[in-house]
Formats: C-alpha cells, structure tokens, sequence
C-alpha cells in the first residue's frame, strides 16, 4: 500500500489571467497527481471561500503537507475527512476551498496512477459505478457560444446561451454540431456587421444585444445545417442573482424592472418562441417560491437547472429536493471543496432522479481536466466547458474525446 510522500503547491495563471494554484502529491511509489484550481466570476453565496492565493500555497505546502504526509491515498474519504477536521467551518475559510480541493483532486489522481488506472475508472470505483464494459455513456456537451452576464462586457444581462446537440448523438458527433454551430454564429456576426470578440468562457459577446436578438441569431446560424428542436436544442444559464437588486430583476438592454412573477412569464414567452431545453439558475438562489413554482410549472418540458441554488452542497440539495426546487442540478466540485461531497451531492441528485451537468468555471486551466473523468464516472447527463474553442474550454472537450477514442478502440477489439 503506498504512502503520502510529499504534497508541494505553487502558483500557476488561470484563463483570465488570474492566480491560482496548482498542488503536487507525491506517493513513495513515485506516484504523481498534480492539480490546479479553476475560479468563478458568478459565484453563488453559499460557495467555499477561497484564501488568498500566497497564504493558500503556503497552508497546502506546510501544514497540510505535515499533517497528511504517510496517510493513505487510496482512503479517498479519510484523508477529505482529515482536511475538514482540520479547517473546522462550514465554508472551509479557515484553510480555504482552494486549498483543500486541490488536495482532495490530487490525492485522487496519483492514487489512480499508482494502481494505473484511467482516471474516470478510479472515480468510478470510488463512486461505487459500475462502468459497462461497452457502449460507456459519455456526456452531452453543453457549448455557450454567446456570452452576457459577468463574462462579458456587452450589456447583456443573461449569462449564457448555448447550443445542444441532441442527447442522441454519440460523444464525437455531439462536438461536432457544437464546432459547427459556433462557426455559424461567427459567419454569421460577422456577415451582420458585428464584433466577434470571445468572452470569459470563449463564446462571442457581442454589443447591442438583448436576449431575443441572441436566440434568434443562435437560431437562425445553426438552420443553416440543423434542425432546431430535433437534432439541437438552446440552453439559457441566467444568472439571476447577478441583475437582482433590491426584490426587483432589472434588464437593463430591454428597460425591464421584473418582480419574481414578470420574469417568470418572460420565461414562459421565451420557452413559448423557442427550441429552449435548459434554463440554469432563472430565479436568486434566495427566491425559493419562485423556483418551486417555475419547476412546478414547466418541469415537465425542460430542465430547470440549480446552480447557485445548490452550490455542489450536499445539506442545501437536500432541502431542493425535499422541496422541489429544480429539476437539474449543476455540479462544480470548487463550490464544495471535497471530492468525497462532490461524489454524496452527486449520489444524492441521482437517487432522486435529477439530471447531472458537470461544470468548469469561467476561470480555468487548460491543465485541468479533471470534471472529464469525473463525468465519465458518474455517469452524468451533461457537461458544460463553455464554447469549443479556447485552450482551456477545449481541454475538457478533447479529454473526452480521448476517452470515447480509446473506449472505441477497447470496444472494437
Ligand atoms: P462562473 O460561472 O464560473 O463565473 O461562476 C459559471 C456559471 O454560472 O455556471
Ligand atoms: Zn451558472
């Protein structure tokens, strides 16, 4: 059985140029796991605090270097449990989400290396899922090409549109639509006379626009090869919370000041026009009653997708579904801080029937593929990296593009 050698840590850049960190746990075998952290722009309240970036480096290095060198690597769940003993708060603020999590990741992965295990094959079996043997389940990927919100500087309020590829498809015919969608879009914006400009995610931001125009041009562009409503669909992810002032929801670009109730029909009116699939976060995580009567409303039709609402926590996604709140949930493992909550959130959202969508944050690493694998391993419905372009979006999507590659080959032979 190996042992916990050495965890180092230092800092890295992540995609908008901000610091972050990247740890190395080393086992006695010679076992490697290296992990950098991604960081969020619309971050839910209830998200584990991150420490600043020197003092996070300088607890990983030393103090929980210290306190889990020789531990088991493979006792995913005992060395998490230590971490959280450690930190003693229920936001981890004291050592830091950042830091924690990019211990709890990295322990995983160099515990995969040292039993030479595909990483998604490890998170499986510490999930306790069996993988089939053939035809594994890849996710859908969920592409946001057009970009509003705190991703952009473009006036839109909404966050995120994306495209999305019929769930029918296979894993390499489903990039395929997201590539050829934003290539249309971008025809398209540029025969229109507008900038294509990326935001945070990759997708273009283009100025002038309101919701409507988005989803008309993301229509109209994918026509040109797809048929909306049968082989793709639209996804919003509104991040409400970010134009909530006051109990109002104000869109600025349409002079619109909503109660709970104005922006649900302007909702229903959209849903109405459009080939929508997917709405994230269309109400502030702490307008509960609104939630619960959108997803009773129109949870039959599409899913209703909590982020800020449940944040990766396993005790708030408890009351969500006690409740009722969502359909949908999006999970983020830097919201929580654990692997091992990461995979109880997980568990929990299956068991009560809701779909997974697995996520990167609008600040990442191309070194950090990790949300693939877990993907893989838990079976999950959907994964969303942003556009199909830029490095650090485009490592998630070519990682499973490996894996399904790889599976073929295992498969065939
Ligand atoms: P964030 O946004 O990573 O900037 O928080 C992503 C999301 O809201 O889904
Ligand atoms: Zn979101």
């Amino acid at each position: 059985m190996p042992k916990i050698k050495a965890i180092t840590c230092h800092k890295f850049v992540n995609s908008r140029g901000d610091w972050t960190l990247g740890t190395k746990v080393l086992l006695d075998d010679g076992s490697i796991g290296v992990q950098t952290i991604p960081e969020g722009a619309s971050k839910g309240e209830n998200e584990a605090q991150y420490l600043p970036i020197n003092k996070a480096v300088d607890i990983v290095s030393s103090a929980i270097n210290d306190v889990l060198e020789g531990s088991d690597p493979y006792d995913q769940s005992a060395i998490d449990q230590v971490l959280l003993d450690m930190d003693g708060t229920d936001n981890k603020k004291h050592l830091g989400g950042n830091s924690i999590l990019s211990v709890s990741l990295a322990v995983a992965k160099a515990s995969a290396s040292s039993k030479k295990q595909e990483l998604y094959q490890y998170l499986a079996d510490l999930y306790g899922n069996k993988l089939p043997q053939d035809n594994l389940k890849l996710p859908t990927p969920l592409f946001n090409i057009l970009n509003g919100g705190k991703h952009a500087n473009n006036g839109l309020s909404f966050q995120e549109f994306m495209v999305i590829p019929s769930p029918s498809f296979s894993y390499n015919e489903a990039l395929a639509v997201g590539i050829s969608s934003y290539h249309l879009l971008k025809k398209k914006l540029l025969e229109e006379g507008y900038e294509v400009d990326v935001g945070d995610e990759g997708g273009f931001a283009p100025n002038n626009f309101t919701v409507k125009k988005a989803l008309d041009f993301l229509r109209d562009a994918v026509s040109e090869k797809y048929k909306p409503g049968i082989d793709i669909f639209f996804g919003i992810d509104v991040a409400s919370g970010s134009f909530r002032f006051g109990d109002k929801y104000i869109i600025k670009e349409e002079k619109l000041k909503l109660t709970d109730g104005g922006l649900e029909s302007y909702y229903l009116d959209l849903i109405k026009k459009y080939e929508l699939m997917y709405i994230e976060d269309p109400f502030y995580e702490k307008d509960l009653p609104a939630w619960k009567k959108f997803t009773q409303l129109v949870g039959n039709k599409l899913l209703v997708v909590g982020d800020d609402l449940v944040v990766t926590n396993p005790h708030i996604l408890k009351h969500a579904i006690t409740q009722k709140l969502a359909n949908a949930v999006i999970v983020k493992p830097n919201q929580e801080g654990t692997l091992t909550e990461t995979l109880e959130f997980i568990k929990l959202a299956q068991q009560a029937k809701m779909t997974v969508i697995i996520s990167h944050r609008s600040g990442d690493t191309a070194e950090d593929t990790f949300i693939a694998d877990l993907a893989v391993a838990v079976g999950a419905d959907f994964i969303k990296s942003g556009a199909p372009a830029r490095g650090e979006r485009v490592a998630k999507y070519n990682r499973l593009l490996d894996i399904f590659y790889a599976e073929s080959v295992r498969t065939a032979g």
